[in-house]
């Protein structure tokens, strides 16, 4: 599903990510450890474009995302991403904060395909070959609706169909975060990147937060989780990367991860963490 290819990104003089290469099929939970600094943010970054690369290739579905002339808007759609803090829309409600995305997408795809009949109204008007138009089988209110009933079915997935319409204000972290979870799945993503998902909660709620992960992993989800949660990295994930100084030093199953590792960076670590 990705392939990272000789993947490097600098800011200014200080080289980040050095020379990363992955590869990243359907399916697959893969957890990225690595030293705070070792470039593990900016490495989910690069994926999802919110950072261009200095260089080397991120093929997604087939097409380089790393090239700055691609419609990166079109694929993060197929990417969600989950971040520490949530970055919940506190202006927004919460059912509001799930069906933004969908609703924007959707309308800007109505909105493209009434301008493309137009043109093909106006073409038709001077030629005898005349096109089809594209059939518009919906309307706004409707994308709204089908939004909103998505929505209260993603939040009674969670038990929080009753926080609908309060803001994020008044919820807790735990709830927060599994809003933001559901929200990245409104978008139906072909994977979702996870960046300390769990590191800004209270412990009493990290386990909710793991849970719904987990659910997420036994549906099928691709995900690349940055976690400090070894017990969920070593019970989740099929494949761990291990980041260093901005290069992948170690790439296997957590047993081999865990209980072999290979370098001494890994070693030490994990003497630190386990
Ligand atoms: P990690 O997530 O593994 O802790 P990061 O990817 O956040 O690591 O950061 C790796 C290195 O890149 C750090 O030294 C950090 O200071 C640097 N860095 C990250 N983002 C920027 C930026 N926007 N500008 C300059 N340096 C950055
Ligand atoms: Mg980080």
């Amino acid at each position: 599903m990705i392939d990272v290819i000789n993947l490097k990104k600098s800011f200014g003089e200080t080289e980040v990510l050095k020379d990363i290469s992955v590869t990243i099929n359907k399916g697959d939970i893969v957890v990225v450890l690595g030293p705070s600094g070792s470039g593990k943010s900016t490495f989910l970054r690069c994926l999802n474009c919110m950072e261009d690369p200095t260089g080397g290739s991120i093929i997604f579905n087939g097409v380089d995302i790393a090239d700055i002339k691609v419609d990166i808007n079109i694929h993060r759609r197929h990417m969600g991403m989950v971040f520490q803090h949530f970055n919940l829309f506190n202006n927004k409600t919460v059912i509001q904060n799930i069906m933004l995305a969908p609703v924007y997408v959707k309308c800007q795809e109505l909105r493209k395909n009434k301008r493309k009949n137009i043109k093909i109204r106006i073409k038709n008007l001077f030629s005898k070959q005349k096109e089809e138009l594209i059939p518009i089988t919906t309307s706004k209110a409707e994308i709204q609706k089908e939004a909103k009933e998505q929505a209260m079915n993603l939040l009674k997935r969670i038990g929080l169909e009753d926080k609908a319409d309060v803001y994020p204000s008044t919820l807790s972290g735990g709830q927060k975060q599994r809003v933001a979870i559901v929200r990245s799945l409104a978008m139906n993503p072909d994977v979702i990147l996870f960046d300390e998902p769990t590191s800004a909660l209270d412990p009493e709620m990290v386990g909710e937060v793991l849970d719904l992960m987990k659910a997420l992993a036994k549906e099928g989800m691709t995900m690349i989780i940055v976690t400090h949660e070894m017990g969920f990295a070593k019970e989740v994930a099929n494949r761990i990367l291990f980041m260093d100084e901005g290069y992948i030093l170690e790439s296997g199953s957590p047993k081999e991860f865990f209980e072999h590792p290979k370098s001494d960076r890994a070693k030490e670590f994990l003497s630190k963490v386990l």
